[in-house]
């Protein structure tokens, strides 16, 4: 079968909040230091603008199209990828599920800014534009997303994809400490969410979820022969599972049971040495009875703190 066979994995976009992380993510792939997401929820309008390198002009003529662009040509090229984008499919999804999508770029090579415009998922102009961009960087707009699924856009409420959005680009935010993020809501007015370059992720830890809260995280590694962990990790914010994360290579896991095993794990040890940060199994109390059965369902006691844990993997380990 062909690569494409071996990739297609159906709709990539079932939410607003995954078309998002979908062009974030491009962003990312773009080298972008500075991503400004905007939204406005009540007319599923989302716009993403970065600072990234670009698309040159040949390259947007087929941009959008599927898999016109996925940057793997053979099987094991997917061993060896740096990106978060490999399929070359979010694009023309989303120009799928919405009335409009515009792409506007500047490549780093050019001074040019090159435009090109989807409707209901046709390429309808390919254009260079008198638009003003000082820098290189990428905007793509999505106009009435799902405007062809009603049922899906009569379904989605508003404020649980707002929160959603804020939700998942915090986490993307999280773990590019060098790169800034604006999250902003064009109808409500005002900035959601806002990260500043640093090259800290403690301190990217602070100003998204506070100051205070960031002053207990310990740092924390784990060396094995197939991966590493690393990232910081809390025993304090005790019931706070909204500040638990998980990546792989970079990439945020939603709830699995690794999360769960991780809490157990947090209920069960204590910082020995908080500089060096070790753990150490400390004798249970009552407490952490409640936490041992936590997976059984009824028990409120199944999150202990906060972490922020990479999970590094080259792909090639997996053969
Ligand atoms: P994939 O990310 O899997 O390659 P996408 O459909 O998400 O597929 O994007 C298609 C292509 O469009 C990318 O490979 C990239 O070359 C280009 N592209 C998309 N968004 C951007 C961006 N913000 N900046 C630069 N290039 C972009
Ligand atoms: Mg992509």
């Amino acid at each position: 079968p062909s690569v494409r066979a071996q990739l297609r994995s159906g709709v990539s976009v079932p939410s607003v909040a995954q078309c998002v992380e979908e062009l974030v993510l491009n962003s990312l792939d773009a080298a972008a230091t500075c991503i400004a997401v905007r939204i406005d929820l009540e007319n599923f309008w989302i716009q993403v603008v970065d600072n990234g390198n670009g698309i040159p002009k040949d390259q947007l003529t087929i941009v959008g199209e599927r898999y016109a662009t996925s940057k793997c040509h053979t099987v094991t090229d997917l061993e060896n990828l740096n990106f978060f984008g490999y399929r070359g499919e979010a694009l023309a999804s989303i120009a799928q599920v919405c009335a409009v999508l515009e792409i506007e770029s500047r490549h780093k090579a050019s001074t040019k800014v090159n435009n090109k415009v989807f409707r209901h998922g046709k390429v309808v102009s390919v254009f260079e534009s008198k638009s003003h961009r000082p820098t290189c960087g990428t905007t793509v707009t999505a106009h009435n997303v799902f405007h062809n699924l009603p049922v899906r856009q009569k379904f989605v409420s508003v404020s649980l994809e707002r929160e959603r959005i804020r939700e998942r680009v915090a986490a993307i935010a999280l773990i590019h400490p060098s790169v800034s993020f604006t999250l902003r809501h064009e109808n409500l007015g005002g900035k959601y969410l806002q990260t500043h370059k640093t090259n800290s992720l403690v301190s990217c830890f602070g100003s998204l979820f506070g100051a205070k809260k960031s002053l207990s995280l310990r740092e924390a590694s784990h060396q094995h022969k197939q991966f590493n962990i690393s990232g910081y990790i809390s025993r304090e914010g005790h019931r706070n599972k909204d500040l638990q994360f998980l990546y792989i290579n970079n990439r945020l896991i939603l709830r699995t049971k690794v999360h769960k095993f991780l809490n157990l794990l947090l209920s069960k040890s204590t910082v020995v040495n908080r500089r060096a940060g070790q753990w150490e199994p400390r004798t249970p109390t009552v407490r952490d009875n409640t936490a041992a059965d936590a997976s059984s369902p009824g028990k409120q006691r199944d999150y202990y703190g906060m972490f922020v844990l990479n999970i590094t993997c080259p792909l090639s380990e997996y053969d």
